[in-house]
């Protein structure tokens, strides 16, 4: 481990910041802002983890990109909807910190170079603001270059204050240190070597690469069986749940994550995999329409789940031989190919449809005609789909669902993308003891630190705000504790 010697008072560093992606970077950047002598060590040969993997989508009330478009927002709105459609199983006053610090983090990024247009985007990969969600107001804001570019602008940052990033050095603990009975946070031991600094950032992204992990913290993942694929970083092996045991840190987020709903046979992220045909209709183990096909992460996943069995994707052979090239899963031919291993199945008719897959045909045969009778003439009188396409800017009616031979395909939440047991942390991003108690010298933040990402995610977007809000706020305090001690 190669380090410079920076040095202030009794410790090597002031700030030891662990994980390189948006939370870890975010930290550094702003404990240095502070004054802080700071050093950030990265297990992976690269920084950005998740967020450089990310649309990077940050949901924000009341930015200067939303001002300019003239959409009126608040904190006030923001926490609402945020605690509502949690079920206010978060604590209130940590989320009213995060939905206050979010609109201020957003302004510094674009301060430090982010670029975000203010236009109507109509989907994650149009730089702009976006619906992210099922929230009355648009503030989902996309950046240029999406994750990537997050991770750009913070790095210029971390390098134009001369933060040194170690790479391939992966944290194995927290030095902890008996102070008068109690323990607090002293450096951390990487290769080996013994690092002291006043405060220590954990940022080191979640544990979706770790099965044990998920077994234990997000089980509900496991219920996707052969199909469940891991999207996350490489690094995110939930090194801070090590960390919590040795400081006796409580968790918060137990048994919570993100699973995007997808067809069974997908194993990418949509930007590799490619994108369902828009004509398709979800339909139920009773052969009953039950969602918007295009229904936000916010809900997908839990209007899925509480079918409480096999759920069906059904389209025809027109919206297959309509599948644009270069895709590694939805392509023409390999659908056809999928129905041989029976990961798709194909029939002529809808009856033959409804009776290979088990669900009733006539329940199927009126479902599809009542999709035809309405999305193909722009409207969604049951599911009001027509809203969702055209915040995505779709205009023109979808094809009908009508030509032979038809198609299903099972889909269900597989696509494992982030998890939110994290140390938990308080309203400074300080991290709590079993017992509620700050652990003197130990920060947390984004995946890392729990409490702000909840049972249910708030549209794309809510997972990089609290990365890169908390991680701020982490790095703000780490840098306060760390000249103060
Ligand atoms: C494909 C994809 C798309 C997504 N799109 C969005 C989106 O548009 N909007 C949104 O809100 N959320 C999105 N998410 C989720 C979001 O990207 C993550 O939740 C967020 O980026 C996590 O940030 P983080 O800093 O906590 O973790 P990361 O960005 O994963 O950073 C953690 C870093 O710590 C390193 N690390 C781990 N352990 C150690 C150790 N012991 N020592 C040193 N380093 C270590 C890792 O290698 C990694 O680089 C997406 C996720 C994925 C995978």
């Amino acid at each position: 481990m190669a380090t410079d010697n920076h040095t202030r008072g009794e410790h090597d560093y002031d700030v030891v910041v662990i994980g390189g992606g948006g939370a870890g970077l975010a930290a550094a950047v702003s404990a240095a802002e502070r004054g802080a002598s700071v050093i950030l060590f990265e297990s992976e040969g690269e920084l950005g983890g998740s967020t450089a993997l990310s649309a990077g989508l940050f949901t924000a009330a009341g930015t200067s990109v939303q001002k300019e478009l003239g959409v009126e927002d608040s904190v006030d709105r923001y926490f609402q909807h945020y605690m509502d459609l949690n079920q206010w199983l978060l604590k209130p006053g940590l989320v009213r910190r995060f939905c206050e610090l979010a609109g201020p983090t957003f302004e510094w990024m674009l301060e430090l170079g982010l670029e975000v247009p203010a236009q109507i985007s109509g989907n994650a990969h149009q730089p702009g603001l976006s619906r992210a969600g099922v929230e009355d107001v648009w503030r989902g804001h996309v950046p240029k270059d999406q994750g990537y570019g997050l991770v750009q602008v913070l790095d210029r940052a971390r390098k134009a204050h001369g933060i040194d990033a170690v790479l391939h050095t992966r944290v194995e603990r927290l030095l902890v240190v008996d102070d008068g009975g109690v323990s607090r946070v002293a450096g951390v031991v990487a290769d080996g070597v013994e690092l002291t600094a006043g405060a220590v950032v954990v940022a080191t992204g979640g544990l979706a690469q770790n099965p044990e992990l998920v077994e234990r913290w997000f089980p509900d993942a496991l219920r996707a069986g052969e199909s469940l694929f891991v999207v996350a970083a490489e690094g995110s092996r939930g090194d801070h749940i090590a960390y919590g045991a040795q400081v006796g840190a409580g968790i918060a987020g137990d048994g919570w994550g993100l699973m995007l709903p997808t067809a069974e046979f997908v194993r990418h992220h949509h930007w590799q995999a490619g994108f369902p045909p828009p004509s398709r209709v979800h339909v139920n183990g009773q052969g009953l329409r039950f969602m918007d096909e295009d229904a936000s992460y916010a809900v997908s996943g839990g209007l899925i789940d509480a079918q409480g069995g096999p759920t069906w994707m059904v389209f025809d052979e027109a919206a297959r031989v309509a599948l644009p090239d270069g895709y590694a899963d939805w392509d023409a031919e390999r659908v056809t190919a999928l129905v041989d291993t029976g990961q798709v199945t194909r029939a002529d008719d809808l009856v033959s449809l409804a009776a290979a897959i088990g669900v009733p045909a006539d329940h199927l045969v009126a479902t599809v005609e009542r999709w035809n009778d309405q999305l193909p003439h722009g409207s969604d009188i049951d599911f009001q789909r027509d809203r969702t396409l055209a915040a995505k800017g779709v205009t023109a009616p979808l094809a009908p669902i009508a030509a032979a031979p038809f198609y299903a395909t099972c889909v269900l939440p597989a696509e494992l993308v982030c998890t939110h047991a994290g140390l938990e942390i308080d309203t400074s991003a300080s991290v709590l003891d079993h017992g509620a108690r700050p652990i003197p010298g130990l920060f947390a933040a984004g995946e890392a630190g729990g409490g702000v990402l909840g049972n249910r995610y708030v549209g794309g977007g809510n997972a990089i705000a609290n990365a890169l809000t908390i991680g701020r706020l982490a790095g703000q305090n780490a840098a306060a504790a760390a000249i103060r001690a």
